[in-house]
């Protein structure tokens, strides 16, 4: 569908990347452009390549100009975001200025920086030259081009094996997936290679909306998901990968795209249906962010990724009477936390209690347990964390949201004792993959650990499935999207 294009990281780090393409296609070195036909199996590889230093620096600020800015010498200046035009016509323009200090070696040495001077969050940067050739052979191994940035397009949808889905957390693996527009393959900061698929960003909508919902969800929910995931896409392009030679990732950290898998007519509709639309507050297009279950409240935006607090993401009871819940909010007491969690309060996502549709049966999140042995705890947080507790005495929140989730909690030890900061940093610490959220009170005696936990995600933005809920009720989109974005107004933007 006619509209602006995007760059979409589909393998970030690989050494060896395997397509298969049919039909007519075309591959791009430069300005030289080769014909292949009919079916192919071909192979791409790191043929040489240079690689940067990786460093840490701390971002103090992020600002619209900085010509007023003192001591200019004592920052690294980024500009970040990026200015998109379709049609002749700027649609979004989200750039901004990055103040950063420091150039760290070591991230524990940028996260005490950070702590000291409050900053807003530590990127990666690079010094130093980086790029290199990559080469593409046939399945015999006969080399066909080779090159710094290989192109491919094909009157065929392109097939790309092996493509991660969900690092680090519990459902990792990996899926052939297909792709239609652009296929683009150069060398990333490591050395190693990227891919990316080069699309308009209607088609990519189509596929986001139902690789991250359900495919068969109500069409009121996947209108809801498309439009915050078109605000996704103009709000953070350009600044989530400023390093990268795409505008976003397809995984849990942007947002899921799995190719042309999950594009069913379903999905292309409630693109149509909404086409250009994207949520505004004031002139701004809202970086709408979403998780799977809040656990009845939402959180505050900058519980979860510090900076300034975001208005239109501000913490809500997700439930259509809130009396029940309004007991235990906010719940950033360890009382009223202990009591939201073992709760079964009436909350749209409250998917053990409410009638389910048979699309939602078995999602499981809404309240969870997690029970380890003293010693199994001991050595997951050491492995993940890099740091030795030795006997572990005590895992003690220190700080919550009002969703109850913890934001800073401290790990006491007989050799060791230190803070965890940031809701997913505390999932991954406590978890061998990752646990379904930092929304958990602990639970201890006779040599074991359990955590009795609420929720699955961030749990900031729309609730995805009590926003599902919402619409399997009857409720509109543009309903849906006025109870988890506050202040917000839908606004067509091509
Ligand atoms: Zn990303
Ligand atoms: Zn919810």
């Amino acid at each position: 569908m006619d509209s602006p294009m995007i760059r979409v990281g589909i393998i970030q780090n690989a050494r060896k990347i395997k397509i298969s393409l049919r039909g007519d296609s075309y591959i791009s070195v430069g300005t030289v452009e080769m014909h292949l036909e009919d079916k192919r199996e071909l192979e791409i590889a790191v043929l040489r390549s240079k690689t940067p230093e990786p460093i840490y620096r701390v971002v103090t600020g992020e600002l619209e100009d900085v010509t007023g800015l003192n001591d200019m010498k004592k920052y690294k200046i980024i500009r970040v975001g990026k200015k998109v035009k379709f049609s002749g016509k700027v649609v979004s323009d989200n750039r901004k200025y990055w103040v950063c200090v420091g150039e760290f070696e070591k991230m524990y040495a940028a996260e005490e920086q950070f702590d000291e001077i409050s900053g807003i969050s530590i990127i990666e940067d690079f010094i130093g030259e980086r790029g290199g050739v990559i080469k593409i052979t046939d399945s015999e191994g006969k080399e066909i081009t080779e090159g710094e940035v290989l192109r491919i397009k094909s009157s065929s949808p392109m097939t790309v094996f092996d493509v991660p889905v969900g690092e680090g957390y519990h459902f990792e693996h990996s899926e052939t997936q297909s792709f239609k527009g652009w296929l683009e393959f150069r060398i990333n900061n490591y050395g190693g290679l990227v891919a990316i698929n080069e699309l308009p960003v209607e088609d990519y909508l189509a596929s986001v909306n139902s690789s991250e919902s359900n495919p068969d969800s109500p069409p009121e929910l996947l209108k809801a998901q498309t439009v915050v995931a078109r605000g996704t896409v103009f709000a953070t392009v350009g600044k989530h990968h400023f390093n990268d030679p795409f505008d976003l990732c397809n995984n849990d950290h942007c947002q899921n795209y799995k190719g042309l898998v999950r594009e069913t007519p379903r999905a292309r509709q409630a693109c149509s249906l909404t086409r250009g639309e994207v949520l505004k507050y004031g002139r701004e297009i809202c970086d709408a962010r979403y998780a799977a279950i809040c656990g009845g409240i939402t959180e505050d935006y900058q519980n979860a990724w510090f900076g300034e607090r975001k208005p239109y993401l501000s913490t809500i009871i997700d439930a259509e009477d809130t009396s029940e819940i309004l007991e235990f909010y906010p719940a950033t007491t360890e009382k009223n936390a202990k009591e939201f969690i073992d709760s079964m309060p009436d909350a749209w996502c409250n998917i053990v209690k409410s009638r389910v549709p048979d699309y939602l049966k078995g999602v499981e999140g809404f309240r969870w347990e997690v029970k380890y042995s003293r010693n199994e705890i001991e050595k997951i947080i050491k492995k993940k964390t890099g740091r030795d507790t030795g006997r572990l005495f005590d895992i003690i929140p220190l700080k919550r949201g009002n969703s109850g989730r913890i934001i800073l909690l401290e790990v006491r030890g007989a050799k060791a004792t230190f803070r965890i900061k940031g809701e997913l940093s505390i999932r991954k610490a406590l978890s061998r993959s990752c646990l379904l959220s930092s929304c958990f009170y602990i639970e201890s005696g006779g040599g074991s650990i359990t955590l009795h936990g609420a929720g699955w995600g961030h749990g900031v933005g729309m609730c995805q499935i009590g926003a599902s809920l919402m619409a399997y009720n009857g409720m509109k989109y543009n309903e849906i999207l006025k109870h988890y974005y506050k202040g917000t107004k839908i606004k067509r933007i091509y």
